[in-house]
């Protein structure tokens, strides 16, 4: 690379959303973050000889519903793939996994930066099973192993290499993981792992179109340690580049304490995952109905709603984005402006009083103590000046 050259940064995000199902996603053992560790697991999880998967089907509903939220196409024909790895937390040798068939491709997400609009474009989402965790740290000797995440159903979602910061890339995920818990897709509660997320950075010089050599970033465990590790790592790249030394195609860890990555492997040590299509699950098909359906369950998505209140309410993008961060909050709004014209006036208190006391009591507004209705018959006497 031309060491004088200014450089535009690439980013590709590979997001694991956890469903939010009652059970994983080819048995009925249950999921429940917290439990004791290996207390969900039976004979399936397990992976002993002679048991059989099968298909949980709120599985496919939940990642159709995002797909369609985020304007991807179905795919209709579907059949599994083994990808296979060896890891102590992998019980059956191999994650069941959809190869050559995502359950969706293409599809986007418009976020706003600074203001500026632009459209994160996906590559893909696709279903996957989880692994099991390994604990390194809870005891001298040995490595712990809990399977209780064991068969978790996942989604993987992708995007192409089109976000251009760490700004828009904080931007997406926050947008991303507010649409999967509109949806009640997933909690997207990244410090407990149920929703996870890897950057792939890289670099090039300003006015270029090919790819650079890329980087992929693990072990953030919050959206702003995304964007951390991206900043991180693209003033590592810009500093390698500019002294005129290579960039190593490598997998790097995140140290969220020091604020610094280190190499995890290289791609000489990439695994060969051998996949091939999964014997014990029967190909099946999406039907036109099925997608039919799911789309008339879809709720009005926050964008939309936003958009609503802004020329119902008159409300700034500021605080109908904010009374639209979720459905509860939105649904509690139009309970709170029954009755009356004070639009702005009830915004504001739930952008102040009412989300500080939520906050100060680690709670959902669903659990603020006055109700409602009762709020906004208190709001209208304060507006109409009949109590100060
Ligand atoms: P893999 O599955 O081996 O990680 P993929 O080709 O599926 O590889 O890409 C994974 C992610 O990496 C995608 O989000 C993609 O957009 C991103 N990506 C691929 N090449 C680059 C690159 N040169 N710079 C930044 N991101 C990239
Ligand atoms: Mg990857």
């Amino acid at each position: 690379m031309n060491t004088n050259a200014t450089y535009e940064v690439v980013i590709g995000l590979e997001v694991h959303a956890q469903l939010l199902t009652n059970s994983k996603l080819f048995c009925g053992d249950p999921i429940a973050f917290g439990a004791a560790p290996n207390t969900q697991v039976s004979a399936i999880s397990l992976a002993h000889p002679g048991t059989l998967p099968v298909m949980n089907e709120t599985v496919i509903t939940l990642a159709v519903k995002l797909g369609l939220a985020l304007h991807c196409d179905i795919t209709r024909h579907h059949f599994f793939a083994r990808k296979n790895y060896f890891y102590p937390d992998l019980p059956k040798g191999y994650q069941v996994s959809q190869d050559t068939a995502p359950i969706c491709t293409g599809g986007y997400l418009d976020i706003k930066t600074d203001d500026v609009l632009s459209r994160v474009i996906l590559n893909r989402i696709h279903i996957e099973e989880d692994a099991g965790k390994s604990i390194h740290d809870a005891d001298d000797q040995y490595s712990l192993i809990d399977l209780n995440r064991a068969g978790t159903p996942l989604l993987e979602i992708v995007t192409e290499p089109c976000i251009h910061s760490s700004a828009a890339a904080f931007q997406f995920l926050t947008a991303l993981r507010q649409l999967l818990r509109w949806l009640n897709v997933c909690d997207g509660n990244m410090e407990e792992g149920s929703m996870r997320c890897d950057a792939n950075i890289s670099i090039r010089p300003q006015g270029t179109t090919q790819l650079g050599t890329r980087v992929e970033v693990k072990n953030l465990n919050s959206i702003r340690n995304v964007k951390r590790a991206i900043d991180t790592e693209v003033t590592r790249l810009i500093e390698l580049a500019k002294q005129g030394l290579p960039i190593q195609q490598e997998t790097r860890s995140f140290d969220a304490d020091k604020g610094t990555t280190s190499s995890l492997r290289s791609k000489e040590d990439a695994n060969d995952y051998r996949y091939f299509p999964e014997p014990d699950l029967p190909a099946f098909e999406i039907s036109d109905a099925f997608i039919t359906e799911v789309k008339s369950s879809l709720p009005i998505l926050p964008e939309a709603l936003k958009e609503q209140y802004q020329l119902r309410y008159g409300l700034t993008d500021y605080d109908a984005s904010i009374v639209c961060s979720d459905q509860e909050e939105a649904a509690f709004y139009e309970a709170l402006v029954q009755g009356h014209t004070f639009y702005k006036a009830a915004a504001n208190w739930i952008i102040g009083p009412v989300k500080a006391w939520c906050n100060e009591h680690s709670c959902s507004i669903n659990q603020f103590p006055l109700d409602p209705i009762a709020l906004g018959s208190l709001i209208r006497l304060v507006e109409s000046g009949q109590v100060s």
